[in-house]
């Protein structure tokens, strides 16, 4: 059994920092938890991915990560619309399997350098989230594997199958999903965008795009007069006569799958508050994009660059996202004004509406709208600006997500996860040695 060396550990953010080693070895996981036996002081395990989450929900110092990099089947039976997929095969791979038969996933993320299992993990949610769901909505069973190295399966329904959802891997290691997939006739996207003044006139677009396009996400401009300014981008599955003519037109998903990376710029943060004002400036004024696109470059636009997030420079960024129930959508007024107050600067702020509560105990949305803003984290009052967001989430109602999360507190979290007491019973039951922790689980009492 060969042990590893010991390796610095980052999120997405590249903000928080671990020290620890990983596995893709069951064998080694099965031997820490015996030596761990009545030893607590000894560290678990967490499971991992590709490390697209932000914070610290796939980070271990002192421990390990057990990464899915080994669980990489993927079998599609076209006869009844479903993949057998291993928690290792990306989000990336399984689009372009399944469209070759006809199929899509249903729900996907702004990225598609996701594992299953962390989409599972962190119950993942995409542009139709209003109408769609979200990721676990379509998984009919999952298998989880144990610190004694036993894999069960739960279907969906069960309290396990509800616990892991979005409960960022600290159930146990998921292994294989089974997931219900959408019969396709053409994978190309019919794309609208809008440009609009302000928050309110955003907030009605969304609203009336969605009709039509039940794709929707909206880019604000978080700059200037922060009156919410931006551009609201729609989207639906192309019609048959539409893409008749079309046949040169770069919409292909092998040609719109290219990754290039930024060059090496050296550890400097590019993103301060003139660079960012100028881009957000430059961007809501750019030409509007009205008519086809590929699926996988309308549904994941910042994958054609591998590694923007190191534009930050070395201290990385926070990526704040927030969801507020319908009811309580002034507080969005609010938020602006606070980020004003501020003078707050981000360069991706993304808002879009929701209509579905997770099945997830911990999972994310709710009916509402949320908002992810990037801050530099060396940002001045940072600290300041974020507590007084989670003031306005909580006291509207809403919550954070779990993985995009750096900055929140236990209190903060019990009162946002209102099913946060039933997933802690049901994490005990499924792992009670507690083997299964993060960086993250340690600094929000969730273990
Ligand atoms: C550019 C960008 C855009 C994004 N857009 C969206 C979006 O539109 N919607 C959205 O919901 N999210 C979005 N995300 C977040 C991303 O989808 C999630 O963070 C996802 O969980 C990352 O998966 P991963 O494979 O990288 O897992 P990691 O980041 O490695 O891990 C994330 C969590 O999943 C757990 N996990 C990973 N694998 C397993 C496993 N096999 N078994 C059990 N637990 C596991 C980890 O323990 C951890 O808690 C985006 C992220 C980026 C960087």
């Amino acid at each position: 059994m060969n042990f590893p060396d010991v390796e610095i550990q980052t999120g997405w953010g590249l903000n928080l920092k671990a020290k620890g080693f990983s596995t893709a070895d069951l064998s080694v996981v099965v031997a820490i938890a015996f030596e761990r036996k009545g030893k607590q002081s000894v560290r678990g395990v967490i499971p991992s991915g590709l490390g697209r989450s932000y914070g610290d929900s796939s980070l271990n110092s002192g421990g390990y990560r057990f990464d899915s990099s080994f669980y990489r089947e993927l079998i599609i039976d076209a006869t009844t619309g479903t993949a057998d997929c291993g928690s290792g095969v990306t989000i990336r791979e399984l689009e372009f399997a399944s469209h070759l038969k006809g199929f899509l996933p249903v729900v996907v993320p702004g990225t598609s350098f996701v594992t299953l299992g962390g989409a599972f993990a962190s119950d993942i949610h995409g542009k139709s989230q209003q109408f769609d769901g979200n990721f676990s909505d379509h998984v009919s069973s999952i298998s989880v594997i144990d610190d004694q190295g036993y894999e069960r399966k739960f279907v969906s329904g069960s309290e396990e199958f509800n616990a892991t959802a979005g409960g960022m891997g600290l159930t146990g290691f998921i292994s294989r999903l089974e997931i219900k997939l959408k019969k396709v006739e053409i994978p190309v996207i019919y794309q609208r965008e809008v440009r609009v003044k302000n928050l309110s006139e955003m907030l009605s677009t969304l609203e009336g795009l969605e009709a039509k396009y039940p794709y929707t996400v909206a880019w604000i401009d978080l700059s200037g007069k922060y009156q919410g300014r931006g551009l609201v981008s729609g989207g639906r599955f192309a019609l048959e006569h539409e893409v008749a003519g079309a046949k040169k037109l770069n919409f292909s998903f092998e040609k719109s799958t290219k990754v290039k990376s930024v060059p090496f710029l050296g550890y400097f943060n590019f993103m301060r508050y003139p660079s960012i004002r100028a881009f957000n400036e430059f961007w809501y004024r750019k030409p509007l994009k009205t008519g086809l696109s590929s699926f996988p470059k309308f549904m994941h636009p910042l994958d054609s660059i591998g590694n923007w997030n190191q534009i930050y420079g070395k201290a990385g960024f926070i990526q704040y996202q927030l969801v507020i129930p319908d009811e309580s959508r002034e507080v969005l007024h609010q938020i602006l004004t606070l980020l004003k107050k501020h003078k707050a600067s981000s360069f991706l702020t993304v808002l879009k509406k929701f209509g579905h509560e997770g099945l997830g105990y911990l999972s994310f949305p709710m009916p509402g709208w949320t908002l992810a803003m990037d801050f530099a984290s060396d940002s001045r009052n940072l600290t300041q600006l974020i507590r007084e967001l989670d003031k306005l989430v909580i006291s509207s109602g809403g919550r954070i997500y779990l993985t995009k999360d750096s900055t929140s507190t236990p209190d903060s979290i019990e009162v946002m996860y209102k099913d946060l007491e039933k997933w802690k019973s049901i994490k005990k039951k499924m792992d009670p040695s507690n083997f299964w922790q993060s960086d993250q689980s340690r600094r929000l009492n969730l273990c």
